[in-house]
């Protein structure tokens, strides 16, 4: 049997939006879902903002009971010492935090993160109960060089390692070459990917990984191409950058049903 598997539509606002910005960003679009009659069973929305907004968007979130979810957009392999600028998942976790992202394509160009850094983060966050979401992707390059899906299975299956069957993951597709450029990926490359990364999860740890596991796609995802994608069976929901800074846009998003 199938597990039916809630949508997740994750905002990752990357270094965006300062945390007075957040709190009033996070406040409308609280209203944005009120007045849409959002259903929390249709899809569930997450937002992650930078690290120092992370306490004013949990206060307001708990203050008034808002069903949005948050996560910090990375966090430390170390549990805690002499780590100049690095956040503990410990820290994460004590601020009530539930998700993380980890190994975003930025991440890894930007800072050389490769698939052990992703791994031992995925670890890090698992053992304080964060839920990681695990980015994997495949540049354009390697798209011509490997075809579509053998670059993110590989990613993927380096960041298992600290991962078991009964562990709370996300995994996000983003095609490199289709983040920030407004090139999405069409529904049916994103459904073969994620048709495969189900299939890598189910080979290494087990069906019920497999079938309950959210697998999400990122890349130029929009309110105007976010249905297409929500028709595949294998994609989840949405990792959304540059749309999930604009509420309306986000919302959008949020109500692909409609
Ligand atoms: P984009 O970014 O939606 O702006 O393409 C997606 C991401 O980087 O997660």
């Amino acid at each position: 049997m199938v597990a039916t598997r809630t949508p997740l539509i994750a905002g990752n606002w990357k270094m965006n939006l300062d945390h007075l910005q957040a709190i009033a960003f996070v406040q409308k679009l609280a209203w944005a879902l009120d007045d849409a009659k959002h259903n929390e069973a249709d899809a569930e929305v997450a937002v992650f903002p930078p690290f120092t907004d992370l306490r004013s968007v949990q206060t307001l979130i708990a203050a008034d009971k808002l069903k949005i979810a948050f996560g910090a957009q990375d966090v430390s392999t170390q549990e805690s010492g002499a780590y100049t600028g690095e956040i503990s998942a410990a820290f994460l976790a004590k601020l009530d935090a539930q998700y993380v992202i980890i190994g975003h394509s930025e991440r890894r160009t930007l800072h050389n993160e490769g698939d052990d850094v992703v791994a031992a983060k995925t670890a890090a966050a698992l053992k304080h109960n964060l839920v990681p979401v695990i980015c994997v992707g495949e540049t354009a390059e390697d798209l011509e060089k490997h075809g579509p899906s053998a670059v993110p299975v590989a990613q993927l299956e380096e960041a298992l390692a600290s991962v078991s069957a009964d562990s709370d993951i996300v995994v996000a597709y983003e095609p490199v070459w289709a983040i920030g450029s407004g090139k999405a990926a069409t529904p049916e490359q994103a459904e073969q990917v994620c048709a495969a990364l189900r299939e890598s999860l189910r080979a290494r740890l087990g069906d019920a990984i497999a079938d309950r596991t959210r697998i999400l796609y990122g890349g130029s995802v929009k309110a105007a191409n976010i249905a297409g994608f929500m028709r595949e069976p294998n994609v989840d929901g949405a990792l959304v950058g540059g749309a999930s800074l604009d509420v309306d846009e986000f919302a959008g998003i949020v109500r692909f049903r409609q």
